[in-house]
């Protein structure tokens, strides 16, 4: 039987300096830089020694990372991935799926402006509340994938309200909350969709596979659920959220 691990990066796999155990990063491999090149990820012996028996096996990363930010990251992937939150599925060559960019063409078509329409509305909310947020619609390989809020995570909760609106805007919109970052996310931006699909393909071409889900967010368990065995770090949203 072989295995398929889908991981979560940021937070699983690696995650910055403030909340690294020690608080300062030290005796900690670098595994992600920033925009300027500097060290912006770590990770621990632990989570390396993890990766690469993850990485032994067959290993799609599941991030909501887009694909420049994921190459910043020194973990190599060389498989699928699924980035942009489920939004944007890659095959080995980093080109979209070849059935994932149809599907993806014909539903971003119709939230495109939807989507540029609630950027405009929370813009509207941070100047008129003075919010310290920012907020954009994350493109990649040309696709509107999601929108980030990102800031002040008690200046988030003042967004609840738009957050609801828009998860009626369709049955699978959804919100992902964690620390300082919000994203709202159309229906085609779906980390638990992206994985199906992946398994789909993956138990066409090969029999006896077994699925392991690894993520820290409450948003990963969706995904997760949908493996054969859930894998959460003891530090995570879920541990505290759902385990203790
Ligand atoms: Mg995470």
């Amino acid at each position: 039987m072989s295995i398929v691990v889908f991981t979560d990066i940021d937070d699983t796999l690696i995650q910055t300096k403030r909340k690294c155990e020690n608080g300062n990063g030290a005796e900690m491999a670098v595994t992600a830089i920033d925009k300027e090149a500097q060290p912006a990820s770590f990770s621990s012996a632990g989570q390396l020694h993890f990766y690469h028996w993850c990485n032994d096996q067959r290993l799609i990363p599941v991030t909501g990372r887009n694909k420049e930010a994921l190459d910043r990251v020194s973990l190599s992937f060389d498989t699928y991935k699924v980035i942009d939150h489920g939004a944007i599925i890659l095959d080995k060559e980093n080109k979209i799926e070849a059935d994932w960019l149809q599907l993806l063409t014909r539903e971003s078509n119709q939230w495109q402006e939807i989507l540029d329409q609630y950027v405009e509305d929370v813009l509207a909310i941070i100047t008129e509340q003075g919010l310290s947020l920012r907020c954009r619609v994350i493109s990649d390989f040309g696709f509107p994938c999601y929108i980030s809020i990102k800031g002040e995570s008690t200046d988030l909760l003042r967004l609840d309200g738009i957050a609801e609106r828009f998860c009626q805007q369709a049955e699978n919109a959804r919100v992902h909350i964690n620390g300082k970052n919000m994203a709202l996310l159309p229906p085609y931006a779906c980390k638990k969709r992206a994985v199906e699909f992946l398994q789909k393909i993956l138990i066409a071409a090969h029999s006896n596979l077994l699925f392991l889900g690894v993520g820290d967010s409450n948003s990963d368990l969706a995904f997760m659920s949908s493996c054969h065995f859930q894998v959460i770090p003891s530090v995570s949203q879920i541990s505290q959220d759902k385990l203790l």
